[in-house]
This record gives C-alpha cells, sequence and structure tokens, in this order.
C-alpha cells in the first residue's frame, strides 16, 4: 500500500496481516483501529523489554503512590481481619441457643465487649456478650444477634424472635478481606485509592512503583502563536500542547514540554533530536496530514523507523507512528506519537491509541478502559468501513432510563464538542447507520479525562 511506511516495526506487522477488501468504500492502504492498536502495542512491547522497565523501580511512602504502578505483587503478611469480630451493634451468643422448639429466645448479658478491647470473657449456654461492630469475637460465639432485634428485661435478660438471625451471621471472619500469604494487590496495577487503603491495612508503609516515564510534547505548525506572542490575523493560539500536558499530567507522566516547532526540516530535526535524548516517548500534534508530512517524513526517515497512516476512523484519520533511534546515554529507543492538528483530533487519538500505550510501555498491565452499551436517543448517520469517535451526553429519561445521545457539531476542529461531552460514542469499523434505540458502546470520561 502506498501510505505506510515500509521500513518500521510497526508497518511491517501491518503489511503481513491487512486483509484486502477491494469492495470496502475504503481503500486498503487505511488501517483499520484495531489494525493500528495492534500494531502500537507491538512496538511499545519490544521496547518495554529493551527498556527493562522492570530496573526502573522506586520505593515511595504510600501517600505518593496514587495513580503511579505497582512494580511487584504485594503480598498479604497478615490475616484481615486478624480475628473474627462483630459486624453489628447487638451481643453475640453461640448459635446453639437457637436450636430449640420455642419462638421466643432468651438470653443472660453477662459482659461487654468494645471494639479494640484485646481480651474477652467466655460464655456458656444461654448467655451472651454485648459487643459493638468490629469488637473481637468471644471464643464461644458465632453469631450476633443485633440490638434493634432484641428487647431488654430488667434481670439483665434479653428476648429476640428466632427468625430474625440464623446461625453465623453478623460475624466477619478472620481473613475474609485479605488472607496471609496471598497476593493482595497484583503488580502492574494502577494504584487507585482503595489500593492505598488496603496496602494501609495491611501495615505497609511504602511500595514498589515503577519510575515514571517522560514524555515530551511539542506542536508543530507556522500558523501557532504562543500565548506571551499577541495574536495577529492568519495566526491561531497552540491549544494542543494544553490538552496534551492536561491530559498527560492526569495519568502521572513525567512531562517535558518543547514548545512550538515551526515547519522546518532545521527546526524540525533539531527539536525531535533534543526531545529523544530526554524523554522515553515524544507526542507531537500537526504535520502529519498529507500535503504536510513532507518534512516530517524527511527528518523521521533521518531519526528512526516512522511509518505515517491514513486509520479508517473520524476524527483522526492521519497518524504517524514509530520509535526514533537512541541516542546516548539512553539505550533504549524513543517511541514517536504524531498526531493529528486539529485539536478534538489530538484528544480521539491520545484516548484511543496514546493513553493505553503510555500506560503499558509504564508498566500497567490491563490499562483498558471499559464499555458500557447503552441506547442511542437519536438517529446517527455513520459510514460503515471506518470507526466514528462522537462526542456524547450520557443522561436519563424522565423516566430514569439511561442514554446517550451526541453533543451536537463534530467537527474536528470543535473543541466545544468535546468540552461538553461526558463520553465517547464508539461507532465501531462495520456499523452502519444507527436508529433511536439502538444499542452503541460508550467509553466514559470519568477514568479517562
Ligand atoms: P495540521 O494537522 O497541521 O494540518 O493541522 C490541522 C488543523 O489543526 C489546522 O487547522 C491547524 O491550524 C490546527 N492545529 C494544528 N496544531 C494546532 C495546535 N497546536 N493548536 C490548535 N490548533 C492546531
Ligand atoms: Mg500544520
Amino acid at each position: 500500500p502506498r501510505r505506510i511506511s515500509t521500513t518500521g516495526v510497526p508497518c511491517r506487522f501491518i503489511l503481513m496481516n491487512k486483509p484486502v477488501n477491494a469492495n470496502q468504500e475504503f481503500q486498503s492502504d487505511f488501517l483499520s483501529v484495531t489494525e493500528a492498536r495492534n500494531a502500537i502495542s507491538t512496538l511499545i512491547q519490544d521496547i518495554q523489554l529493551q527498556a527493562k522497565r522492570s530496573d526502573a523501580i522506586e520505593k515511595l511512602p504510600l501517600k505518593q503512590c496514587l495513580g503511579r504502578i505497582l512494580a511487584n505483587d504485594i503480598l498479604s503478611p497478615i490475616n484481615v481481619p486478624a480475628t473474627d469480630n462483630s459486624a453489628m451493634d447487638g451481643f453475640a451468643f453461640n448459635s446453639k441457643d437457637l436450636k430449640t422448639d420455642r419462638e421466643q429466645i432468651h438470653l443472660r448479658i453477662v459482659g461487654t465487649v468494645y471494639a479494640g478491647q484485646t481480651s474477652v470473657p467466655p460464655t456458656q449456654a444461654s448467655e451472651c456478650i454485648k459487643i459493638m461492630t468490629g469488637a473481637m469475637m468471644p471464643p464461644d460465639c458465632d453469631t450476633v444477634i443485633p440490638q434493634e432485634f432484641t428487647q431488654l428485661s430488667d434481670e439483665g435478660l434479653i428476648t429476640f424472635a428466632k427468625h430474625t438471625v440464623r446461625a453465623g451471621e453478623n460475624r466477619r471472619l478472620r481473613g475474609e478481606d485479605l488472607q496471609a500469604d496471598k497476593p493482595a494487590i497484583q503488580q502492574g496495577r494502577i494504584l487507585k485509592a482503595s489500593d492505598i487503603g488496603l496496602a494501609a491495612s495491611l501495615g505497609i508503609a511504602e511500595l514498589g512503583v515503577y519510575q515514571r516515564i517522560k514524555v515530551a510534547i511539542l506542536s508543530s505548525g507556522d500558523e501557532l502563536c504562543d500565548m506571551s506572542e499577541p495574536l495577529v490575523p492568519g495566526k491561531i493560539y497552540d491549544s494542543n500542547r494544553f490538552s496534551l500536558h492536561a491530559c498527560l499530567s492526569r495519568l502521572g507522566f513525567e512531562i517535558i514540554d518543547c514548545g512550538i516547532v515551526r515547519d522546518t526540516p532545521e527546526d524540525l530535526r533539531h527539536a525531535f533530536t533534543l526531545a529523544s535524548q530526554k524523554a522515553d516517548v515524544i507526542i507531537s500534534s500537526g504535520g502529519v496530514s498529507v500535503g504536510e508530512a513532507d518534512f516530517t517524513k524527511q527528518i523521521m526517515d533521518e531519526l528512526g523507523e516512522v511509518g505515517f497512516w491514513k486509520i479508517a476512523m473520524r476524527p483522526g484519520r492521519p497518524m504517524a507512528f514509530g520509535s526514533l533511534k537512541p541516542i546516548s546515554p539512553k539505550t533504549s529507543p524513543t517511541v514517536f506519537f504524531g498526531l493529528p492538528g486539529n485539536p478534538v483530533a489530538v484528544m480521539v487519538t491520545f484516548y484511543q491509541f496514546v493513553r493505553n500505550a503510555l500506560l503499558q510501555l509504564n508498566g500497567a498491565l490491563k490499562p483498558e478502559i471499559p464499555l458500557v452499551l447503552v441506547q442511542s436517543a437519536e438517529a446517527i448517520r455513520k459510514k460503515s468501513g471506518r470507526t466514528e469517535f462522537q462526542r456524547g451526553v450520557l443522561f436519563r429519561d424522565s423516566e430514569g432510563k439511561l442514554f446517550v445521545k451526541s453533543t451536537g457539531s463534530q467537527g474536528a476542529g470543535i473543541l466545544r464538542s468535546m468540552s461538553e461531552a461526558n463520553c465517547f460514542m464508539i461507532l465501531h469499523h462495520d456499523q452502519g447507520n444507527i436508529a433511536p434505540g439502538d444499542w452503541v458502546d460508550v467509553e466514559i470520561f470519568d477514568g479517562l479525562l
């Protein structure tokens, strides 16, 4: 195929696996989104091995680990909870006392146990102990009757109906949350708030996480104007570097901002060489579309192996991807993503291709975001043979039923469509027109942006 470079690893991979279908509306030199993702994943795995990311581990105090990627399995050193304990405020007793024909159970209160108390009195048949949530279960007791189901009589007796509790209820078992010596959190996990809490519940003060990869960002285009300069007719402010910076900060990567680069071979060569010395990954925007990519291509041929792709998707059709040769003192190649210039296309290609690749490169396992099937509230025109990432709004109708609708104008330059959306509606490669009520895949922005 014409537009695919035959030099880089990803491109070879694609050429071997490209199904050619002459009847398809899009010609065979378009890659499908899936093919592009596979090619990216293959190269990333390759570089991940070369970069020996397993060597790049740092120990951090727990409070600094949110969003970082766990480098080793965490085995639980203890049982959590360490002993059986009560899940309710109530009265602990032995369930043998429920084995009677009588409907009402009467138990004598012989003591009280609070959470945190380290010794607990014993009980005998027809006796109970007043117990608080989280308090250790008395040795002979296996069941707790919640306080609200009992009546207290003057002589220190409680009464409750037998059917209100079954043997073993309202008791938390030793090790039911985490068992000693079993994996509590797995290597490759992007640490969430709950993981931080889990580690704390095990008494683990520090975690080994992968060092953050360094990502260089730059914007290419002669029309771009830095905010510090006056905006003159014919120029636009550079917004892509800011949206990319925000996307990357949210994911916790180290960012190197390489600014705006003019469309000349000298400037591009200089910028990419500098960036590849410092960064593990370079993300540029602009300058990859047909007719614009000539200089970028020329420089990429000098510096590494990069394929210039046309992807059967909307928005975000052109994209460059590959690797730049290692420049000492680095030993592994720099990954290069050349995203399209349109502000929405930048964000879509970032989330659909770059996000997972960066997390994978940094050691994360399964960084994918789950898709949710939702009914479309409206008709959508969609051509089969390309994937569309429409910006959508999830909402509930007056009966509480969940629907998705588009944010309206879907032009690749209309950043407002992205800003007003709360999800991507993903209209798959083979999907055609959508009728109201049809089910569509949705990727919710929370967890994404
Ligand atoms: P290109 O891919 O370079 O042809 O750019 C496509 C469109 O995106 C053009 O209208 C550019 O002006 C616009 N564009 C390119 N880079 C940026 C940027 N950094 N910020 C905002 N718009 C941009
Ligand atoms: Mg341009």
